[in-house]
């Protein structure tokens, strides 16, 4: 049902690394991008076994799981639907969801916080209707992370990955447990307290020795950003040509620097940053820049 997935691995030139490497799982595709694509793959296959075929998800207005869904609903022969959070707005991921022929109900964040009440009272009667969890946040969607890590032709010492949920750390901590490797994960969690981040993972996969977090580059939490932040986004994407946006991948990119000017991951040691794509969500922050 599904093409072969696009991530080649390639090398950035940036001082004083030697070795770092990334997974550009941005270039999966442009809508359906990155960890949002890796998680719904096996959630529309097992849509599809169970015959449904109107998938039915939660997102904010700036959801990156939103315009992933609703592209891929439509690229696979799906209806979609989505509880957007909060009042009716317009933006650009929301239009792009709006094309891809997605259906928009907006809910107050009271009635937003029970997903499955929001599903049971309006679609009970609908047996094509498929539910998929904010973000994706399923067995389904470990299993599609984990496959990253079979990906991979080489072993890195590092692996650096940022987290919203911990759906796609949980993930990657699948994947590095099942190949036996020595490699450490890094997970970067964007919201501010993310130490909620190790239950989170714990809930599909052992914790292991493998696993660090770092709970301080979250730059004020997720919809949140500093001048210096902005700054340093726009020096590290002029230099390297990488893009990355200042919810997810930015705050990687800058823990990974920090790190290694602390001495916790050394500048020869082989280094792989997961560019886990929703570039579009730099919508979301035009006005900062
Ligand atoms: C959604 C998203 C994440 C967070 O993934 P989780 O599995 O929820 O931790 C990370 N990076 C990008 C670019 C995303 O869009």
């Amino acid at each position: 049902m599904f093409e072969e997935i696009y991530s080649p691995v390639q090398k950035i030139n940036l001082a004083p690394f030697n070795n770092l490497f990334v997974k550009r799982d941005d270039l999966i595709d442009p809508y359906i991008s990155g960890n949002k694509w890796r998680k719904l793959k096996h959630i529309l296959t097992k849509a599809k076994t169970e015959n449904k075929t109107h998938l039915v998800t939660f997102g904010g207005a700036y959801s990156n799981h939103l315009v992933a869904t609703a592209a891929a609903a439509a690229r696979t022969g799906f209806t979609s639907t989505a509880f957007v959070r909060g009042e009716e707005v317009k933006n650009e991921m929301l239009l792009l969801c709006h094309l891809f022929g997605m259906k928009l109900i907006f809910v107050d964040r009271e009635s937003y916080r029970d997903k499955n009440l929001l599903f049971e009272k309006h679609f009970s009667d609908d047996a094509d209707a498929y539910f998929i969890d904010e973000g994706g946040a399923s067995p389904e969607a470990i299993i599609g992370c984990a496959e990253i890590i079979d990906e991979l032709t080489t072993t890195y010492d590092h692996v650096f990955c940022a987290a919203g949920t911990g759906t796609t750390a949980a993930g990657l901590l699948a994947g590095i447990q099942k190949h036996h490797l020595k490699t450490k994960l890094h997970i970067i969690p964007v919201l501010k307290g993310g130490s909620f981040i190790a239950d989170e993972i714990a809930n599909y996969v052992a914790l292991s020795q493998h696993l660090q977090l770092h709970l301080d580059y979250h730059f004020g939490g997720y919809a949140k950003t500093t001048d210096k932040f902005i700054s340093f986004i726009k020096d590290f994407i002029a230099s390297t040509g990488l893009l990355v946006d200042p919810v997810y991948t930015a705050k990687m990119f800058f823990a990974i620097i920090d790190l290694q000017k602390q001495g916790v991951i050394k500048k020869e040691e082989k280094i792989l940053a997961i560019h886990t794509g929703g570039l579009l969500g730099m919508f979301g922050m035009k006005d900062k820049f």
